[in-house]
């Protein structure tokens, strides 16, 4: 075709280049017609002039607009794919991680989520599988996510590099639904390496910074789709839990006018034309519900802490586990409800996560988490006294440092086998201001912590319901009064006894795992240095 109006070049009129040209106009429109196709005819593209026994069975699908069409094909998951099903013919859609075309035969694994599965597409007259199509799916590249028709086939031996192992698919039909496009910035296969010590194997260990700025293609691996799995376990065994004994959910503010703890460690956000503050916990909020008759209370959500803490368990924004809850006489009604909890989600876990523990353990080192039922309870002179018996210096007065708490998990587990323990009555001095002081030693108060493999998961108390005493502790805190006002009046209506405790969800995944990092169990984290993506 010629196109008239087109600027002429220098070359034209010359016979020679317009033989060029010729070709050269060829040549585009050939690669015209394959961006169309590749932009979704839904025709098959026969690689060759060769006759192409597999034409309308392999390529890039059309792209899925909900037209309704192949709505009745059903599925099947990668992870049930069995031998009971040898023979069988399927349809399974997942991504391909690998694939390796040699000759007649190209071999592939499919990933769905945490489990792998052995593609083999080879050149069969019989079963309509050309070279073309085996070339085909040899150029799909990695990452992208494909439909296969394909026959479950037994293996001779174990497939030792995917989850399924005793079959593996014949693949007769192969169409691309989502291509992967860009350059992998990491492969997932890297990512979903053991961690081991191994120099060698070290080499192509992708570092936690190239994960997380891909965090996308990171949490592809069976580890991270398994984390994530728990992660959500943990969060509905905790609404399951409480739900049962009563607890009713609520959702708090997260952008308050007043720094629920004192003004440190807040993020102030402007507001309108005045500012405001994202809130560093639910706390003021459930008591307030509390003193509202909600008698049980939990919630789910966003932490802010502005804290410069660039340490192994500290994110700036993270997920609060939240409950308050009235009591008659004693703080300890409270203390055992939030102790049973714990046992019962380490337990759900345990019992309704096994295949996911499993699967974050053939890459990361997990020694099965220890508990007890009912859970362990120290009083706080009970740790300090452990902790000098193994030569540590230590006040009685002294809240406890990081290296302490974990000395003392180490203790714990050693003389009680158990890897969460309570550690009840801490000193006043290094408590909150709404924390009730204990009525028989003026130095201690009604608080506690809880920990996992020595690290606090959580920080409770009694707290202060009555307005007088609450106001003279604020005021010894040096807290301006008039910026709680409605906190404190909240409690002049009357309010029942209540306790409570704030427990971090991405560090309670990560103890319960044995990870090293809680950026590991925070799906996108935040930290001083990131905020994206
Ligand atoms: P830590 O002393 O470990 O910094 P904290 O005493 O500031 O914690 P609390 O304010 O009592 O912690 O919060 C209750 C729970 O919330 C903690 O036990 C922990 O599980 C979680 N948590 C607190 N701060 C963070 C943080 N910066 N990142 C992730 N989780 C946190």
């Amino acid at each position: 075709m010629v196109v008239s109006d087109e600027p002429k070049t220098v070359a034209e009129g010359d016979a020679a280049s317009k033989k060029a040209a010729k070709k050269a106009a060829k040549a585009a429109e050939k690669q015209q017609k394959k961006a169309e196709y590749k932009a979704g005819s839904g025709q098959s593209q026969p690689e060759s002039q060769e006759a192409d026994f597999s034409e309308g069975r392999y390529g890039v699908l059309k792209l899925i607009q909900s037209t309704g069409e192949h709505r009745d094909r059903v599925y099947t998951d990668v992870k049930d794919l069995n031998v009971k099903m040898d023979g069988k013919s399927v349809w399974v859609r997942a991504r391909l991680q690998t694939s390796r075309a040699k000759g007649k035969q190209c071999f592939a694994v499919l990933r769905q989520n945490s489990s792998t599965v052995q593609l083999l597409v080879s050149v069969s007259e019989e079963r309509k599988v050309s070279k073309q199509l085996v070339k085909f799916t040899g150029n799909i590249t990695k990452e992208s996510i494909v439909d296969i028709f394909a026959t479950v086939a037994k293996t001779a031996a174990p497939v030792e590099a995917c989850s399924v192992r005793d079959v593996e698919l014949a693949g007769v039909e192969v169409w691309t639904v989502s291509a992967a496009r860009a350059q992998l910035p990491l492969q997932v296969e890297d990512a979903a390496r053991p961690e081991t010590d191994d120099p060698e194997a070290l080499k192509i260990r992708v570092n936690q910074d190239t994960r997380l700025d891909n965090r996308v293609l990171d949490l592809r691996t069976p580890a991270n789709q398994a984390v994530f799995r728990i992660e959500a376990g943990v969060c509905r065994l905790f609404r399951d839990i409480l739900t049962s004994r009563g607890f009713v959910e609520i959702h708090t503010p997260k952008i308050i006018s007043a720094a629920s703890e004192g003004g440190a460690n807040v993020f102030t956000v402007s507001y309108f034309k005045g500012s405001a503050y994202l809130a560093q916990s639910p706390q003021l909020y459930k008591q307030m519900a509390i003193a509202a008759d909600f008698d049980k209370v939990y919630t789910v959500g966003a932490v802010f802490r502005a804290e410069d803490s660039n340490t192994h368990r500290h994110l700036t924004e993270f997920v609060g586990l939240d409950l308050e809850m009235a009591f008659k006489h004693h703080y300890h009604e409270v203390l055992d409800t939030i102790g049973q909890t714990f046992t019962d989600i380490f337990r759900g876990l345990r019992d309704q996560y096994a295949a996911e523990i499993a699967t974050v353990g053939q890459q990361f080192k997990v020694e099965p988490f220890k508990f007890l039922d009912p859970p362990l309870r120290l009083e706080f002179p009970q740790g300090i006294q452990m902790l000098r018996e193994a030569g540590v210096t230590v006040g009685d007065e002294d809240d406890l440092s990081t290296p302490d708490e974990k000395l003392l998990g180490r203790l714990v587990r050693a003389k009680y086998h158990t890897d969460f323990y309570i550690l009840d009555k801490y000193p006043l001095a290094v408590r909150p201001f709404y924390t009730m002081p204990d009525p028989t030693n003026p130095k201690s108060s009604n608080s506690y912590d809880m920990f996992m493999r020595g690290e606090e998961i959580l920080s409770g108390a009694q707290r202060i319901h009555d307005p007088e005493f609450l106001t003279e502790r604020a005021k010894h805190h040096g807290i301006d009064i008039s910026k709680i006002a409605a906190y404190i009046e909240s409690f002049r209506l009357g309010c029942p006894p209540h306790a409570g405790g704030g427990i971090g969800m991405e560090r309670v995944v990560m103890l319960y795992l044995g990870l090293d990092n809680i950026r590991k169990t925070s799906m996108f984290p935040r930290d001083p240095k990131r905020v994206t993506p």
